[in-house]
């Protein structure tokens, strides 16, 4: 019955661990969920207001599909300001969240038979994007602290590499690729008929550490890099799905007209939301970062307190990625949940056996309470 296109999408392995946590607080069981993809603050005033003044002025029609001229316009003085890329108008796309300008990427740039590099622990979302777009993800699996280096994509590519996927600071590691490497993977790529999509959606989360774009390396490899970035995890608007894309202006426009005919636009009341996040509330996630910073030393402290868990800290974004001395990672997971009540994402959903991914995207109180049940299930069922 259903189309052989459909049936290339895997379910995610963690279904029944979110199915069964919500069915627990459902039934009013004190679950502490360390799984959160998103900041727990709330979207600042200024940026719900300027929603709330763009419905009032009835800006609640269709936009142009790659977005309104004037939310373009602050993108390009983020991506000035920030990264020191300077696109121009007709190089970047407004889409519905980072997640639909990767998805468009892939699609307008692959063909069957074609091969995207992907380094794992990674986002399942690539995987099955990168499937969907009818490509084969090639999944290379790297090594604790898992840093990715340009000797590692080296020795990956093939005659069918289309595309490398960069991600930093990654999900769900945190890692970052050091700015020496990103030099060199420039360099590496730059005279290749290869594609670099460099998905940056967590940058204004580096703790203590300058974000380096690739595409800004230098000419030649910015026009063959589409930049993703997005304001769901800088701003706390993950619910407002704006992020955008820059890239040269042939395959944004692909994108913009294969965003046309699925989605038409992002949400206009969104677009003018983005407007004030971007060009008025940088200041918000400087707090975000010195919040994130105290909850990530937090953790840490609190995670080597047990004992046959080992992790790195992480650089960025807002997640530990921690190893267990076993490999059944789903299994150790479910239980962890049936016996304390916790649930956090097993490396399964990484393509990573053997380790878990918790979020500090949430309260110190509720860091506590969950780190002390995980505490007590390690010390009554030992990992080892
Ligand atoms: N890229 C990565 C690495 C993510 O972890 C996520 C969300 O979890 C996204 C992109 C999607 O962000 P958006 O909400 O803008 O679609």
């Amino acid at each position: 019955m259903l189309s052989n296109n459909i049936k290339k999408l895997n379910p995610s392995p963690t279904l029944e661990l979110n199915a069964k946590a919500k069915e627990m607080l459902e039934k009013g069981i004190d679950v502490i969920n360390l799984s959160a993809g998103e900041l727990d603050f709330k979207t600042p005033l200024t940026i719900c207001n300027a929603g709330k003044e763009a419905i009032d002025q009835g800006q609640t029609k269709y936009t142009c599909p790659s977005g309104t001229l004037q939310l373009k316009e602050a993108v390009l003085k983020k991506f000035k300001t920030d990264n020191k890329l300077n696109y121009k108008k007709e190089e970047v796309i407004i889409c519905n969240g980072a997640k639909q300008a990767l998805f468009n990427a892939f699609f307008v740039l692959c063909n069957t038979g074609d091969e995207v590099l992907v380094f794992a622990p990674t986002w399942s979302t690539y995987i099955e994007q990168i499937k969907l777009a009818g490509a084969k993800p090639k999944i290379v699996d790297l090594k604790k602290p898992f840093k990715l280096t340009a000797e590692i994509v080296k020795k990956n590519l093939t005659g069918k590499t289309k595309i490398v996927l960069i991600n930093s600071p990654a999900n769900p590691t945190g890692a970052i690729i050091e700015k020496p490497e990103i030099k060199k993977i420039a360099k590496l790529l730059e005279n290749k008929k290869i594609w670099i999509i460099s998905d940056e959606v967590y940058e204004k989360l580096s703790i203590n550490k300058k974000h380096l774009s690739i595409a800004c390396v230098n000419q030649k490899i910015k026009e063959k890099t589409i930049t993703i970035n997005g304001i769901s995890k800088s701003h706390a608007m993950t619910g407002w799905r704006i992020g955008f894309a820059g890239g040269h202006k042939k395959i944004i426009k692909a994108m913009s007209n294969l965003q046309a005919q699925t989605t038409s636009n992002p949400c206009s009341i969104s677009q003018a939301a983005a407007i004030e996040a971007l060009k008025k509330e940088n200041n918000f996630y400087f707090k975000a970062q010195r919040e994130l910073e105290i909850r990530r030393n937090f953790v840490q402290n609190k995670l080597k307190e047990i004992p046959c868990l080992d992790f790195s800290k992480p650089e960025g974004g807002f997640y530990f990625f921690i190893k267990l001395n076993q490999k059944n990672s789903l299994a150790w997971s479910k239980r962890l949940l049936e016996k304390e009540k916790v649930v956090v994402v097993p490396g399964e959903a990484f393509y990573k056996k053997g380790y878990f991914r918790i979020s500090f995207a949430v309260s110190l109180e509720t860091l506590e309470k969950g780190l002390k049940r995980i505490k007590r299930f390690v010390q009554k069922a030992p990992i080892s």
